[in-house]
């Protein structure tokens, strides 16, 4: 599917601050990707210009990381046949966007953005993060706005930043677009809008928590489970796990993140087992730690063993080349439909003087 399709479409993405994904982009976004990419035009996109935000000194890991996430994606199974990779930093649109965006997003909404602040603290920026880090929440509006699409699926921490993209659709739609305040924002394309105001998605699971049991599983905070991590360090992280129990008989809080891990991996194929572990750990009966990490370790691996499979192929060099040729010809798509959006953008602003071809 390509942007001729009329079907309706869908942006999402990853930064690559990391080497590959890990278990909360599974079930926080990709699930549903997986899902939603026969019935959606889809533009998966690489954050790799974000990524400068907190990794601007590592540009050679900001480009590895960038080829990690498009080899995850593969062995996930996103198919760039049907759906379009997009590298940001090659979307000229994305960054023209983002300026005349900015214009319309009230500072002080952007510093009061909780998503930002929840990030400020746990990525321990202090006060001394670049202009270009609340900057990044603006740019995700130019991100999605770009492709134009219904959809964005994502984990529960980006609700905000949707929030944001949906106001500022709102707000272009009605000073350059004469739509009027009251019409709903699903029927703002309908009323002569360039935008349509998306809706955000989240997954199976909003917001997994980390192996820390305290954070949300993050790629940048080391409570990450990884898709290519083998299947002894999975276990070792699983194993790393501290209960706190004085005996084997004592109970566990119902929220602790082994009992999280137990309904999320073991309940998706089998919920009365994972119900069974809750009810064992609830009831005083004995019960093992190691053995239901091991339990856990094993749904875990079966999960991943395949992708971790599939992803080895691209770790070669002929696999390396094919990576390189999915991401230059999703820039190629993507800068089609960008560069529409944009000229329709500009054209609403006044800004049409003369036709760019970018190819
Ligand atoms: P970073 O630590 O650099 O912010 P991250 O692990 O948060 O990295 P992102 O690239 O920021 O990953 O997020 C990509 C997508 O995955 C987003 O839609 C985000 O909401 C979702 N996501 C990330 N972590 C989780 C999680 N623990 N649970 C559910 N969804 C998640
Ligand atoms: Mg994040």
């Amino acid at each position: 599917m390509t942007s001729t399709s009329t079907n309706p479409r869908i942006l999402t993405g990853d930064t690559p601050t990391s080497t590959g994904l890990h278990l909360g982009h599974y079930v926080g976004s990709l699930e549903n990707r997986l899902a939603l990419q026969d019935v959606y035009d889809c533009y998966f996109l690489i954050a790799n210009v974000h990524a400068f935000t907190t990794l601007a000194e590592k540009p050679d890991d900001i480009r590895a990381n960038t080829l990690g996430i498009v080899k995850d994606w593969l062995a996930v199974g996103l198919d760039p046949a049907r759906s379009t990779f997009v590298l940001q930093s090659e979307i000229p649109a994305i960054a023209e966007l983002t300026f005349l965006f900015a214009m319309l997003i009230p500072f002080n909404k952007v510093m009061r953005n909780p998503t930002l602040k929840t990030e400020i603290d746990s990525k321990g920026l202090g006060d001394t993060y670049p202009f270009g880090f609340p900057m990044y929440a603006v740019g995700q509006c130019a991100d999605i706005l770009a492709f134009r699409p219904q959809l964005v699926p994502v984990g529960e921490d980006q609700e905000a930043h949707i929030e944001m993209c949906r106001d500022v659709a709102l707000k272009f739609n009605q000073l350059y677009c004469g739509v009027g305040n009251r019409v709903v924002a699903d029927e703002h394309e309908k009323a002569g809008g360039v935008f349509p105001i998306p809706k955000g998605k989240v997954g199976r699971v909003g917001r997994l928590v980390g192996t820390d049991g305290k954070q949300k599983m993050s790629k940048s905070l080391g409570n990450a489970i990884f898709l290519y991590d083998d299947a002894k360090a999975v276990q070792k992280k699983i194993n790393g796990i501290v209960t706190g129990r004085a005996s084997m008989t004592d109970p566990i809080d119902p929220n602790h993140v082994l009992l999280q891990y137990c309904d999320v991996f073991i309940g998706a194929k089998d919920a009365s087992r994972a119900q069974q572990i809750r009810d064992d750990y609830a009831s005083g009966k004995e019960v093992k730690d190691g053995l239901i990490k091991a339990e856990l370790g094993e749904a875990i691996n079966a999960l991943i063993a395949p992708m971790r499979e599939r992803r080895a192929k691209y770790e070669t060099a002929a696999g390396e080349a094919m990576v390189l040729d999915v991401i230059r010809d999703g820039i190629k798509r993507a800068n089609k439909t960008a560069e529409e959006t944009l000229t329709l953008a500009k054209k609403a602003m006044k800004l049409d003087f003369v036709t760019r071809v970018i190819g």
